[in-house]
């Protein structure tokens, strides 16, 4: 079966993208621009992955911007969209593309496509929780929804929290997947990923440090030695292997049952001192790492929001990495592409 995999030089994308050439599938990515696809074909072909082409698509939110993209395959995972959470100067900076991207991958396969069987969309826990009006600890299942960050936007226009911007944009981009297979009835069902923070190994193209991508750079100022034991024990969070998450999106589009469903993939909690610990152990060369209370983590996270992953493990039938495993691929990948910091 031939993928068409959206947003393929972003650090999930390009771990999905990688994922389905390794179970034999041949992938169409997009990219914005010939450089990025070059770079992803290169980094396939080095590991005797040759069954990828690139199409370019500059900008999503632009009509038909999917058209050509979307000929030929048999199936699509949408992962472009915009994640940064600071210096939004407009919640429609990432509310457009979140959701025209969405809209506008779906009008072109309806429109140019009757062959596709499956889309799977890249949501997140971003549009399961409603951290303004619960209280943690809560736990949160795929029956819970972001009732907050459209109301908060919709109140708050230009001076929104970027916070809930991000995550109105990933709220309002998710139910309109579920609205278009409603109010269309089409061949194909849809599946939504939700992942929270996602962590691990960096393959796609990234200058500097700089322009890393949101959850790794968050990361990365611990590993670069830039935080202090005043930032400890570090803002809790869920997260997950970003292996786990390209795994995700292979099975959503394999395994039948998944369809219509929406997944959270999830490995728990866990704070920035878990990261510290593990960077001590494994990486006790590192400098400036703050040393905090190791061990505490049970402490730390005890009343932390959980995303429950259970049901992606047993539907879609995997098994999540540790975060001792993660933070080790994802150091020695940032190491190897940056230096020994
Ligand atoms: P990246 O920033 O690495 O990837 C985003 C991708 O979307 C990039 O390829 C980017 O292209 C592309 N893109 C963004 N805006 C546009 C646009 N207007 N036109 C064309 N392409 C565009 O982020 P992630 O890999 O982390 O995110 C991928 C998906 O996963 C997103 O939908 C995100 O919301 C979701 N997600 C991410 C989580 C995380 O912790 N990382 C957690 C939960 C969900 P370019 O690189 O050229 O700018």
């Amino acid at each position: 079966d031939f993928i068409l995999v959206t947003g393929a030089s972003g650090y999930i994308a390009s771990h999905a993208a990688k994922e389905f050439l390794k179970e034999g599938y041949k992938v169409r990515g997009t990219v914005r621009s010939e450089e990025k696809g070059k770079y992803l074909k290169d980094l396939f072909a080095k590991d005797g992955l040759n069954d990828f082409e690139y199409a370019i698509v500059k900008d999503i939110v632009e009509d038909g911007a999917f058209d050509e993209a979307v000929n030929g395959v048999d199936a699509v995972a949408h992962l472009a969209s915009p994640f940064y959470t600071s210096g939004v100067k407009d919640p429609q900076e990432l509310i457009g593309p979140a959701l025209k991207g969405t809209t506008g991958i779906l009008n072109s396969v309806q429109k140019n496509n009757p062959k596709v069987k499956r889309v799977v969309i890249t949501s997140s826990v971003a549009a399961v929780m409603s951290v303004r009006s619960r209280k943690a600890p809560v736990v949160y299942t795929e029956d819970d929804w972001n009732v907050d960050s459209i109301k908060h936007v919709e109140e708050n226009g230009v001076n929104s929290d970027g916070g809930d911007s991000y995550r109105a944009s990933k709220t309002l981009a998710e139910k309109a997947l579920w609205k278009f297979v409603e109010d269309n009835k089409p061949n194909w069902d849809g599946v939504a990923i939700n992942p929270p923070l996602v962590l691990g190994e960096v393959i796609h193209q990234v200058e500097d440090p700089s322009k890393l991508n949101t959850s790794v750079a968050l990361f990365y100022d611990w590993a670069a030695g830039k935080k202090t034991d005043k930032d400890l024990p570090g803002g809790g969070g869920n997260w997950v292997n970003v292996k786990d998450v390209a795994l995700a999106h292979v099975k959503a589009l394999t395994v039948p049952e998944a369809g219509g469903n929406r997944f959270i993939v999830g490995a728990g909690p866990f704070a920035c001192q878990d990261y510290c610990d593990i960077l001590h152990k494994r990486f006790p060369e590192l400098k400036n790492i703050p040393v905090g209370k190791p061990g505490t983590h049970d402490e730390i996270c005890k009343d932390a929001n959980v995303f429950d992953g259970t049901k992606a493990t047993k539907v879609l039938g995997f098994q999540y990495e540790t975060l001792e495993d993660t933070v080790v691929e994802m150091t020695e990948s940032l190491r190897k592409r940056f230096g020994n910091f």
